[in-house]
């Protein structure tokens, strides 16, 4: 196992995405622009889940990281994200995924946001996306003998509209505004993928990993 491992240490020809979001590992490519592959748990056949239950996005993607690496071998990158609502308190932050539910839809948790938020004016609907991107290396050790993780952070301001528009990106970018539009602007839902990477939460974590990982020869 040691040696399989170290085998891997200097192989920088694969990155594993520690996702089985479609999106996000399309967005992550594109993001990204590597050498190396992407290639996500599916790819892979790895049935393994890892309990979300950190209280931050950071938490959640350094665990998942650490897990898929130490499980595969090879280096690893998780993507932890989600949304807070200024008028939910921040929520539903790292339950952004199961807002409406354990197998909620994206349009089910677009459904209950938009009641959550119904009648509000549009100075009371302020809210951001957060990104959260952990990368774990196997064979890379720290002092307590964990597996370390770095991290880069990105987020992207905006308010929630009153009602969907538009079938680009995914989740909740249908009832997404980002700041630069005026109040019943145009949604993310409405963008193109390449204007919603330049600006959006992803896109600046993931402009922040890259150099991270271009000085680890990826
Ligand atoms: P998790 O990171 O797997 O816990 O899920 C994050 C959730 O946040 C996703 O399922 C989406 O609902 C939402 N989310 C994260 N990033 C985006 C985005 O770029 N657009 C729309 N929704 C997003």
């Amino acid at each position: 196992m040691t040696a399989h491992l170290s085998a891997l240490a200097s192989d920088r020809s694969r990155l594993l995405v520690a996702t089985r979001s479609t999106h996000k590992l399309r967005e992550l490519r594109e993001l990204l622009g590597l050498r190396a592959e992407l290639i996500d748990l599916d790819d892979l056949h790895v049935p393994d889940e890892v309990v979300e239950d950190g209280e931050t996005f950071e938490t959640n993607a350094s665990k998942k990281a650490r897990f898929f690496a130490a499980l595969c071998g090879l280096p690893t990158l998780a993507d932890d994200s989600g949304l807070e609502v200024d008028a939910l308190n921040g929520g539903p932050g790292v339950r952004t995924k199961r807002y409406a539910g354990e197998n909620a839809t994206d349009e089910d948790n677009n459904v209950k946001l938009l009641g959550a938020l119904d009648g509000l004016a549009a100075s009371r609907r302020g809210a951001r996306y957060r990104c959260v991107l952990a990368l774990a290396l196997p064979e890379t050790r720290g002092p307590r003998g964990g597996v370390p993780v770095r991290l880069t952070h990105g987020t992207l301001a905006g308010r929630i509209a009153t009602a969907p528009k538009g079938n680009g990106g995914f989740g909740y970018d249908p009832i997404f505004e980002p700041a630069t539009e005026k109040p019943g602007g145009r949604t993310l839902g409405e963008w193109t993928t390449e204007a919603k990477n330049r600006i959006s939460h992803r896109g600046k974590a993931a402009q922040r990993m890259h150099r991270i990982l271009a000085e680890l020869g990826f």
